[in-house]
């Protein structure tokens, strides 16, 4: 494995936390330990806010233009480190190693992104109503931000936040999931080799997260909170948030409906549901969680998906010709487990896996549940695991309902050769996003993110540095 940091970094400097703890990092495929790194503790945190509130304004009057060339440089690095990176993350998190290198390449594009987004940002002019009065608008950084990840995609979710807040001139202190510290740690060691200047970024590892950070945000130095992770998590951030009315983006849980119409491609709904499902072995907040499949399909459309997920591989991620890796840890399989007994006992019939292998590591078969019951816990619970949940539907009306009969909104899935019905039901789901007749909708240049309680705020495409502007308008009277 790369000689990875494995200090706290702030202020451009590695430091061990004050007190001296260290926390582990376990291999998933193993359940050993990896190494150790810093574990922060509030103190050290707000040695990092000290950082990032110092160099804020001499950052935000940086020309965007050696702002962006930071980015491009960092970008560059990464994909020449793509297959180093990858055994990284595939080592801390468990996904298979070709997929781990997808990640890199997805995480890389970001920065390149906001690189061409830097020097891009733009204000406005105008003559106001009156004929008199002038508007100027500026775009002001919106200040030192908070940026706090989870541990599914660990160098994208990064990259994610990092390239905008760099590309609008904000100072910022990630703390990155504790699962998965290695990566960002040595995407802070790459900044700096792109040029970053000191106390830009700081990186907070820590496996006290509630303790840490409760005072960064209630402090009042923190101006903005970018975070990606679950509803429940979220939510007390918001609460936490409102005090000193930080200004936040939640990118939160999902529990997305995959929908196949009687009038669909088969071939293209299994592909897309293969990947939907089980990119990332299904944890993923964009993971199909619910697949609704017309009742004249339905049958065809689970035995084609079973055998599709009885020919995966699964092994530790390293190995070739594995395609899905071990689960995060024991209580991410444990969930899973539960998910799945629990929609057998309600009826559920399992068409593949559903069974948890022995050994080391924590493993779960791709699994197909068929016939499954609307009560089972798994419909109003993300499942983020390998297991599609298969349910049946009649007409577009009910589908529409059911799929949005959930407190969540962040992606939505449609298979369908009309077009009409294509449009009338992307139009009607709940969801920020629909992916039609695919399994993917990420990417850097379009605007991801959820409504209802999967989220506040868009990542990525143009609207993305948005999040971490504010606008200034200033009246000028002319006479
Ligand atoms: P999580 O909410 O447990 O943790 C996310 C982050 O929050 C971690 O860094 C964690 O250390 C931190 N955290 C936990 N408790 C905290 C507290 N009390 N105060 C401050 N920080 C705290 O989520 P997870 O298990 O790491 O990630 C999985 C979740 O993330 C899923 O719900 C998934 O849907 C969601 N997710 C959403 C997106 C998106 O873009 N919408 C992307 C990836 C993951």
């Amino acid at each position: 494995m790369i000689d990875v940091p494995k200090q706290l970094f702030i202020g451009g400097t590695w430091v061990d936390a004050a007190d001296g703890a260290t926390m582990p990092v376990d291999n998933p495929a193993t359940g050993e330990v990896v190494c150790h790194v810093a574990d922060a503790g509030t103190k050290d945190a707000q040695l990092a806010v000290d950082a990032a509130v110092r160099v804020q304004e001499e950052w935000a009057a940086t020309a965007p233009r050696a702002r962006s060339e930071i980015l491009r440089r960092a970008y560059d690095i990464i994909v020449s480190r793509t297959d180093e990176l990858a055994l990284l993350m595939t080592t801390e998190m468990g996904k298979p190693l070709a997929e781990a290198r997808g990640e890199v390449a997805y995480a890389a594009e970001f920065f390149r992104w906001f690189s061409e987004e830097a020097v891009r940002i733009e204000g406005g002019f105008g003559t106001l109503p009156d004929g008199r009065n002038r508007m100027l608008l500026m775009r002001r950084p919106v200040g030192p931000c908070l940026l706090i990840t989870p541990w599914n995609f660990p160098l994208a979710m990064g990259t994610r936040k990092i390239g905008p807040a760099i590309a609008a001139g904000c100072t910022m202190v990630l703390k990155p999931a504790p699962q998965t510290p290695l990566s960002s740690l040595v995407l802070a060691e790459i900044l700096r080799e792109a040029g970053l200047p000191d106390g830009v970024l700081n990186v907070v590892t820590t496996s006290r997260p509630g303790e840490v950070v409760e005072p960064l945000l209630r402090g009042g130095r923190i101006r903005k909170l970018s975070f990606t992770g679950s509803t429940q998590v979220g939510k007390l951030l918001l609460e936490q948030s409102a005090e000193q009315v930080v200004r936040t983006s939640m990118e939160l849980g999902g529990n997305a409906p995959f929908i196949v119409f009687d009038d669909a491609d088969l071939e293209k709904a299994v592909d897309g549901a293969m990947v939907a499902k089980m990119r990332n072995m299904g944890e993923a907040c964009t993971a199909a969680n619910r697949f609704f499949v017309h009742r004249d399909v339905a049958e065809e459309f689970a035995v084609r998906l079973a055998a599709r997920m009885s020919a995966l591989n699964v092994g530790p991620g390293t190995e070739p010709g594995v395609d899905v890796g071990p689960l995060i840890d024991q209580n991410g399989r444990r969930k899973v487990e539960r998910l799945v007994e629990d929609a057998v006992q309600r009826g559920a019939r399992v068409l593949a896996g559903g069974r948890t292998p022995t050994g080391p590591g924590s493993f779960y078969p791709p699994t197909v549940l068929s016939r499954v019951s609307p009560d089972s816990d798994l419909m109003g619970t993300e499942i983020f695991g390998p297991v599609a949940a298969i349910l049946t539907f009649d007409d577009e009306d009910e589908v529409l309902r059911r799929a949005n009969d959930t407190e969540w909104g962040l992606v939505g899935y449609v298979f369908t050769e009309s077009l009409d019905r294509a449009l009338r039901v992307s139009e009607r789901l709940e969801a920020g996003m629909v992916g039609l007749n695919t399994g993917l909708v990420s990417n850097p240049a379009a605007p991801f993110g959820g409504v209802k309680q999967s989220g506040l705020g868009r990542e990525g495409g143009r609207v993305g540095i948005d999040e971490f502007l504010d606008y200034k308008y200033v009246a000028v009277p002319v006479t």
